[in-house]
C-alpha cells in the first residue's frame, strides 16, 4: 500500500550539481563526526554539569562526615533540604549505611514518600568512611542530563552544529557548484571531432542547453557577430549575448528556441536581422529542432541559422530591375501608343490621317466584298474656306478645322471612320450602312455643321460655316477601295456645283446631280 504511494509520487530529479552538493556536505558532516570520535572535537556540554554536580555531591559529603561524627539525622536532613531549594537539579540526598540502613534522606518528593520512589535520574555516589574503615556511602541523585523532548534534542550543541554544517556547506557548495558550472567552459562537453564537423558547414549552427545557453556555436555563426561576442558566446544565454539580444523580441517567450524547447516541436523559417558595425545587417532565416533523449524529454534545442543576407540583397536587387523595368515597358507603351497616334491621327484636327483611311478602307472594304455587306463613303469639303483664312487669318481658318471635325466626330458612331483627307476635306466610312441610311447620316452631319461648327468657334463671332457632302455605295463592280472615294469626290464636286451646304450621292455620272 506504501509502496504503491510512494511509485505514486512524482519522481524527484535532482540536478547534478545539487547531487554533487549533497554528496560533498554529507563528506563534510562524516568527517566531522569521525574526528569527533577520534578527539572528541563537538563541544560536551554534559561534561561541566557532571563537574557541578560532582563538587556539589562532595559538598554534601563533607557536611555527611560530621554527621558520621555526631550521629544526629535531623540537622544533616535539613542541609540536603536546602541544597535541594537551591539546586533545582538536584532530586534527592540519602545517606546509606553499609549494612544497608538508611540513615538520612531528603527528596523534592513529597516528605512521606519512599525513597525507593525517587524521580528517576542520574546518581552520583560518594563513599562515606569513618576512621578510616568504609562506613557508607552518600546518593546524590540528579535530574538526568542531555536532551530528552524533540526540541532540546535539536538545540543540544553537537546536533546543532552537525545540522548547520551540513546545511550550510550544502547551501554552500550548492551555489559553488552552480556558479563553477555556469563558468566552465561547455565546450568540454562536446567532443572536438564534432565541433570540427560544424565549423565545416557554411551556415550558423548552435547547441543550446534547456535553459537556452550555448552549449556549441560553429565558426561560421561567430563569424557574423563581433570578436567580443563570439569569444564569450560559450555558457550565456542567448539573449544576453549583445548580438542576439538586439535582434530578438524582448519577450524571451517569443525567442524561436524557447517556443522549440517548451513545445518540444520543430519551429521554422523564423526571419532575424542581426545588425552589424561596418557593414550591412546580416538576414538569417531560424530553424529551431529540440533535442530530445530517449525517453523523449527535451535535452536541448538544435539552431540553425542560413544566411540569406545575399540571398535577399540580389532579390532586392532583381525587384528593383523589375519595377524599373515594368516603368520602362509603361513608358515603351506610352511612347509606341503616341508614335502610333502621331503616325495615324491628323496633328490639328485628330482625325485618322490618309495613310491610316486607307488601311481602315482596305480592311472594311475587303469584309464588305467578302461577306456581302453594305459599305458607304462620304466625302465632305468646307464651303469657301479660303475666305475663312483670308478674312480672319489661318488661326480662325485652323479653329474652323477643328470644330468641323469636331461636329462630324460627334455624329459618327465608334466603327465608323473619319479622316482628314487634305485641306478642309475629310473622308468618311460608314460600315454595314446602306444608301438611304448614309444619305440620312450625311444629311445629319450637314446641319450640324451648319448649326454648331461657326457658333461654337468663340473668338470669332458669327462665323456661318458650312460643308457640302459627297455620297457613294460599294458596289459589285467596284474593285479597289479608291474608287470609292473616288466615287464620292465625284458627288462632292456636284454638291458643289449644285450651290454647296447639300448632299449629293454618286448616280454614275460624271456630274452627279
Ligand atoms: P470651295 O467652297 O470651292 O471648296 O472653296 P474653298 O475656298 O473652300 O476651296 P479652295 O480649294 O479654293 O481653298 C482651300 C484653302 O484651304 C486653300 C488653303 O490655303 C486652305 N488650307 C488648306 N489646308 C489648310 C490648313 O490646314 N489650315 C488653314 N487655315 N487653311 C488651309
Ligand atoms: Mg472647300
Ligand atoms: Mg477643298
Amino acid at each position: 500500500m506504501i509502496l504503491q504511494l510512494v511509485r505514486r509520487l512524482p519522481r524527484f530529479t535532482a540536478s547534478p550539481s545539487i547531487r554533487v552538493s549533497l554528496g560533498m556536505s554529507s563528506l563534510v558532516v562524516a568527517m566531522l563526526l569521525l574526528l569527533d570520535l577520534a578527539f572528541g572535537v563537538l563541544p560536551d556540554p554534559s561534561g561541566i554539569t557532571r563537574q557541578w554536580r560532582e563538587r556539589i555531591a562532595e559538598n554534601l559529603a563533607i557536611q555527611t562526615a560530621a554527621f558520621v561524627n555526631t550521629g544526629d539525622a535531623q540537622p544533616l536532613e535539613q542541609v540536603f533540604r536546602d541544597q535541594l531549594a537551591r539546586e533545582k537539579s538536584l532530586l534527592a540526598v540519602t545517606v546509606e549505611r553499609r549494612d544497608g540502613q538508611i540513615l538520612a534522606h531528603a527528596s523534592n518528593q513529597l516528605r512521606h514518600q519512599p525513597r525507593n520512589q525517587d524521580a528517576a535520574g542520574d546518581d552520583v555516589r560518594v563513599p562515606l568512611s569513618s576512621a578510616g574503615e568504609p562506613w557508607g556511602t552518600l546518593h546524590v541523585r540528579f535530574e538526568r542530563l542531555g536532551p530528552r523532548t524533540p526540541w532540546q534534542w535539536m538545540l543540544h550543541p553537537p546536533v546543532l552544529i552537525v545540522t548547520a554544517l551540513g546545511a550550510g556547506s550544502f547551501i554552500a557548495f550548492a551555489l559553488y557548484m552552480r556558479r563553477i558550472l555556469a563558468h566552465l567552459d561547455p565546450s568540454t562537453a562536446i567532443p572536438d571531432r564534432v565541433r570540427s564537423a560544424f565549423d565545416v558547414f557554411s551556415g550558423g549552427v548552435m547547441i543550446l542547453d534547456t535553459q537556452g545557453r550555448v552549449m556549441l556555436a560553429n565558426a561560421a555563426l561567430r563569424s557574423w557577430m563581433g570578436a567580443t561576442d563570439a569569444e564569450r558566446l560559450l555558457g550565456r544565454a542567448v539573449e544576453t549575448v549583445p548580438w542576439f539580444g538586439k535582434a530578438l523580441p524582448a519577450a524571451r517567450a517569443e525567442h524561436p528556441w524557447v517556443r522549440a524547447i517548451e513545445s518540444g516541436t520543430v519551429r521554422e523559417n523564423d526571419h532575424l536581422e542581426f545588425d552589424r558595425d561596418t557593414d550591412a545587417p546580416v538576414k538569417v532565416i531560424a530553424n529551431s529542432a529540440p533535442i530530445l533523449d530517449g525517453a523523449g524529454k527535451v535535452r536541448g534545442c538544435l539552431v540553425t541559422l542560413d544566411n540569406v543576407t545575399h540571398l535577399d540583397s540580389l532579390n532586392n536587387q532583381l525587384l528593383a530591375s523589375m519595377t524599373a523595368l515594368m516603368q520602362t515597358k509603361e513608358e515603351v507603351e506610352r511612347k509606341n501608343e503616341e508614335l502610333l497616334r502621331l503616325a495615324t491621327r491628323d496633328p490639328l484636327t485628330g482625325c485618322l490621317n490618309r495613310r491610316a483611311l486607307f488601311e481602315k478602307l482596305d480592311a472594311l472594304f475587303i469584309e464588305a466584298r467578302d461577306r456581302g455587306l453594305p459599305l458607304c463613303c462620304i466625302m465632305t469639303d468646307i464651303d469657301h474656306f479660303k475666305s475663312f483664312n483670308d478674312r480672319h487669318g489661318h488661326a480662325v481658318g485652323d479653329q474652323v478645322l477643328q470644330s468641323t471635325s469636331q461636329r462630324l466626330a460627334g455624329a459618327l458612331r465608334d466603327m465608323d471612320v473619319l479622316a482628314r483627307y487634305g485641306g478642309e476635306e475629310f473622308c468618311i466610312v460608314l460600315p454595314g450602312v446602306t444608301l438611304e441610311q448614309a444619305q440620312a447620316v450625311a444629311e445629319r452631319l450637314r446641319s450640324d455643321v451648319e448649326a454648331l461648327a461657326g457658333s461654337s468657334i468663340r473668338s470669332t463671332r458669327d462665323l456661318k460655316v458650312t460643308s457640302s457632302f459627297g455620297l457613294s455605295i460599294f458596289e459589285p463592280g467596284i474593285t479597289d477601295p479608291s474608287e470609292l472615294i473616288d466615287r464620292a469626290d465625284q458627288a462632292l464636286y456636284a454638291a458643289k456645283k449644285g450651290g454647296r451646304n447639300c448632299v449629293r450621292v454618286f448616280d454614275g455620272t460624271a456630274e452627279a446631280a
